[in-house]
């Protein structure tokens, strides 16, 4: 069986058209399929879309419905915990992953010895320009100072097995970054490339500050080396401190002690306080997150599924 699960915030108006559309390539496909819908705290009418969407296929619609909103990560873990697929397909409402590439990448996974493909993008067309240069920097960035390899253009789109989901299951951390988490638990990924698309309708719930936070979030979450870089750059203003004591103490006892030099000296202040500052607040950003961790909050609450709708009847 192919489980998909979908992660849905307002996403009312592309439901119809997803499920048209994948159903449709289903029909290509010979394993029997199983949609998992999880509404992560939509405004609109989402979940009774849902609902409907239940009524119409009881067996094959599943429906996971949160509280409020927690975030597409909590909504991927939930759906992927609810999952009985021996393989497992993870899709936006959107139609930003295209299913017609659902055939190919079943095939590829069954005729070989990889674990999961996913998808990537080729491009970055239809994309504000200041937005793919962030972008760009952001993967630059990762892969050069942290551990856990990102592949740029790489999207949530992938069909797994079922031992890796089990494992990105057993991973219950509640800072959740999923690209970070695909690549961490290891296995062979094979990456299909395809062209960008649009989203068949309604708007994307990312901002240019929301992507930024997810982005630290990403850092934060898979690497230590802004600790590493502040403890470093510490260490050589030290260096650089002792070294002009050293040359300030000397010129002073050989040349006297004319009191001038001001400004230099509340440039340097004002510099080193402003480190001071920039990595304290890098070792809050850890601080905070390990603050969120041990609380062992839940990663979502479910508020209704299917389940309570058949008791209903
Ligand atoms: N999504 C979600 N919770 C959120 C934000 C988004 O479940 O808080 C879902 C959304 O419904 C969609 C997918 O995540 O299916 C990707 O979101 P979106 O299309 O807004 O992002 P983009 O494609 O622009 O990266
Ligand atoms: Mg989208």
């Amino acid at each position: 069986m192919l489980s998909i699960v979908v992660p849905c915030f307002n996403e009312e108006e592309s439901l119809p058209y997803f499920v048209k559309e994948v159903e449709d390539v289903g029909k290509s496909i010979s394993h029997s399929i199983e949609y998992i819908f999880v509404n992560d705290g939509s405004k609109d009418d989402t979940l009774k879309s849902l609902r409907e969407l239940h009524k119409k296929m009881p067996d094959r619609v599943r429906y996971i419905s949160f509280s409020r909103n927690f975030g597409k990560e909590s909504a991927l873990y939930a759906g992927l915990q609810a999952a009985r697929g021996d393989l497992i397909t993870l899709m936006d409402a959107d139609l930003q992953d295209p299913p017609e590439l659902l055939p190919q990448m079943i095939e590829r996974i069954e005729t070989s010895d990889i674990d999961c493909v996913g998808t990537r993008r080729q491009d970055r067309k239809g994309e504000p320009a200041i937005r793919s240069f962030f972008a760009r920097l952001f993967y630059k960035l990762v892969n050069k100072f942290g551990d856990t390899e990102m592949i740029d253009g790489a999207r949530d789109f992938r069909l797994m097995t079922r031992p890796m989901v089990d494992s990105i299951l057993s991973m219950t951390e509640y800072n959740r970054f999923s690209k970070g988490i695909f690549s961490w638990v290891g296995f062979n990924t094979e990456y299909i490339s395809y062209e960008n698309r649009e989203r068949v309708a309604g708007d994307s719930s990312w901002s240019f500050w929301s992507l930024f936070k997810y982005s630290i979030d990403g850092i934060v979450n898979f690497s230590d080396a802004p600790l590493t870089l502040a403890a470093l750059i510490g260490s050589i203003s030290c260096i650089a401190a002792v070294i002009a004591l050293i040359f300030i103490v000397f010129r002073a006892l050989l040349f006297g002690d004319p009191t001038s030099g001001w400004p230099s000296l509340a440039s340097i202040v004002l510099f080193v306080g402003g480190l001071q500052l920039l990595f304290l607040g890098i070792i809050g950003k850890y601080i905070g997150k390990i603050f969120l961790e041990t609380k062992k909050r839940p990663i979502y609450i479910v508020k209704e599924t299917e389940k309570d709708l058949e008791k209903e009847r």
